[in-house]
């Protein structure tokens, strides 16, 4: 409506006078006006309708505005808008229920936090209180948060910034079977090879010093890399070997993105640590969290956990929690996701693999999917070096938006992160789009 058109124009006037926005210089930026959202839709600024294939930063997993989980803010809200911490509150402790109910057996107990990188934060304190050792292992090529322990265990070009915050984090090379660090030629010696590479890495460090080793089961800001077969399982043994805790960050892609409730569901293990936030309630609401096996709770059953947030388990956050479990439980979206990326996703990306010069490779679960752009198929040269971007890809995304779709880009990579609940025919329409946005990388790399 031109209510809406005019209260976006002057919210994006203010916006340049008022609001500071993350990793950016401030004035070199032309935030896109976001005016009205609804399911796997959004309406910019001019009133132009896109299919939101970012979920915004990967976290609307049920959608925009999904109308049970609004309806549980507003009760929530007439009923009790927040409660302090140290108080027993039914929201909170039914979306802790519904948390750990989801995770293994000895999961049972959850400490919440405002979103992935102080639950990040707050699981390696936990880790080196409950062992005692100082060192953290994360890999490169991750991305566990930006506050100032979180930025530094990320392992990609924005940790540099604050390298010497680094305090006790050791960075390894991950598997990545399309660009191998180890010269693999294929998955079984890859997974082998940066399985090696961990082992040693723990004995030049000194394994007993290592506290805790935190990884994306599916990285997937660092471009959505499935690990090959047999690593995940191999990082949880070297954890038992040393007795190191292994926490695995299901920031992004836990509940129901990868098409399984949690990522490291598609590997044989168990974590001792689970860190959430996005999805566990779409993000409406902030929140995130630490759900801790029953050995690093022990730990702090007799003695005090020295730490707390004001706002740890805000009902209203807790209460959108709940109603999301419960909406992605009884709309069966897991599974649906898992679908999609099956039988919908996954072989159009691959035709368009097929099809295109500039695709070097696409890989991905459920409803999260990376499109990597190269300048050349064999040398596998990036279409955008590493921790930077290139015209082109802007171009790119220029494109799809002027065809009514917004994919994430990061680099030289497409992100196509679609709700759980997307419908077929969108998606299928904001691949067309992508397909035919994609002749100008083609273009861009000819003769
Ligand atoms: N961990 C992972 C895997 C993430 O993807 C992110 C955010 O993208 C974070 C942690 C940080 O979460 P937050 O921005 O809520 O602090």
């Amino acid at each position: 409506t031109p209510e809406l058109i005019e209260a976006g124009r002057r919210g994006y006037e203010l916006d340049r006078q008022h609001v500071f926005h993350s990793w950016s210089a401030q004035e070199k930026i032309t935030p896109m006006t976001v005016i009205d959202a609804q399911g796997s839709w959004l309406w910019d600024g001019e009133g132009q309708r896109l299919l939101d294939l970012t979920c915004q930063l990967i976290y609307t997993n049920v959608g925009h505005r999904h109308p049970k989980v609004v309806e549980a803010i507003k009760e929530q809200a007439d009923r009790l808008c927040t409660i302090a911490p140290q108080h027993a509150n039914d929201a909170r402790s039914e979306a802790a229920r519904l948390i750990t109910e989801l995770l293994p057996q000895d999961i049972n107990h959850v400490f919440f936090t405002n979103g992935g990188a102080d639950a990040n934060e707050h699981a390696v304190r936990m880790a080196r209180l409950h062992t005692g050792r100082h060192k953290v292992l994360s890999a490169y090529r991750s991305y566990h948060g930006g506050r100032h322990m979180a930025i530094n265990l990320t392992g990609d070009p924005r940790r540099i910034a604050s390298d010497r915050a680094a305090d006790g984090v050791v960075h390894f090379l991950p598997p990545y079977t399309y660009r191998s660090y180890f010269g693999s030629a294929d998955e079984k010696q890859e997974a082998e090879r940066a399985l090696g590479h961990l082992r040693d890495t723990l004995l030049l460090e000194g394994a007993s010093s290592v506290a805790a080793i935190i990884l994306e089961a599916i990285p997937g800001t660092a471009g959505i890399y499935m690990p090959p077969p047999g690593y995940v399982e191999g990082v949880r043994q070297l954890c038992d070997e040393h007795g190191i805790v292994l926490i695995m960050d299901e920031v992004m892609a836990g509940f129901g993105r990868s098409g399984r409730w949690f990522a490291h569901e598609h590997f044989d293990v168990e974590p001792d640590i689970v860190t959430f936030a996005k999805g566990v309630n779409s993000g409406y609401v902030p929140l995130g969290g630490v759900a801790m096996d029953d050995e690093i709770y022990a730990t702090f059953a007799q003695d005090p956990y020295p730490g707390g947030l004001t706002y740890s388990g805000h009902p209203l956050a807790c209460a959108a929690a709940v109603a999301t479990i419960r909406t992605m439980h009884e709309e069966g979206m897991v599974e649906y996701a898992r679908r999609l990326g099956d039988q919908v996703i996954g072989p159009r990306l691959e035709e368009l693999k097929d099809r295109h010069p500039s695709v070097g490779d696409v890989r991905g679960a459920g409803a999260f999917w990376a499109i990597e752009l190269v300048k050349d198929k064999d040398t596998r040269e990036p279409l955008a070096p590493y921790g930077q971007t290139a015209p082109v890809m802007g171009e790119i995304v220029a494109e799809c938006r002027r065809q009514g779709v917004l994919p994430f880009m990061n680099m030289n990579r497409l992100h196509i992160c679609p709700p759980l609940n997307i419908l077929e025919e969108d998606i299928v329409f904001g691949i067309e789009v992508i397909d035919r946005a994609l002749r100008i990388a083609d273009e861009s790399i000819a003769g």
